[in-house]
């Protein structure tokens, strides 16, 4: 793939609006942040708040990584928050690889293929071992911390 050079990194792109895309995508640009945030489906951007002050597109993220039509090279940040693991994927590698993007995270739902994408320089973050971490942390189940 051919790499294209960074010229401004001034913005966050978030690919998905839903429960999260939106939650993220309001409280970056309540604190200011230029987000342009993606979606197939136009009625999930109802979720964001009256305040968002950023951009919104409709259409499928991953093409449009592709066709740059979120103009990944003034982007610092990418989040790829889809309800696909396969979208979130690609939507990650695209930005790493291709637009040179300094932090790129992907939402997966399948814990097992974490490892394999922090080799690339993605991180990942997966709900249902952040849920088990907190009923651990409920529960007091989980590793002992030292004491200090
Ligand atoms: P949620 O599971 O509530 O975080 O919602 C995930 C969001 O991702 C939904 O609003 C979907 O419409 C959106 N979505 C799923 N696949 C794509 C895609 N390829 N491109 C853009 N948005 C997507």
């Amino acid at each position: 793939m051919k790499r294209v050079k960074n010229r401004k990194n001034d913005v966050t792109v978030i690919a998905g609006c839903g429960r999260l895309g939106a939650n993220l995508a309001n409280t970056l640009s309540d604190e200011g942040e230029s987000v342009i945030v993606i979606d197939k489906d136009r009625d999930s951007f109802r979720k964001l708040s009256p305040s968002f002050s950023g951009f919104f597109l409709v259409g499928d993220a991953a093409e449009m990584m592709l066709r740059n039509e979120a103009d990944l090279n003034r982007a610092h940040s990418v989040i790829a928050v889809t309800n696909n693991d396969n979208s979130n994927i690609f939507i990650a590698q695209v930005a790493k690889e291709v637009y040179q993007v300094d932090k790129v995270i992907a939402r997966l739902y399948e814990p097992e293929r974490e490892c394999v994408y922090q080799e690339f320089g993605i991180d990942t973050i997966c709900p249902a071992v952040l849920s088990a971490h907190e009923v651990e942390k409920i529960m007091g189940t989980g590793p002992e911390v030292p004491e200090s």
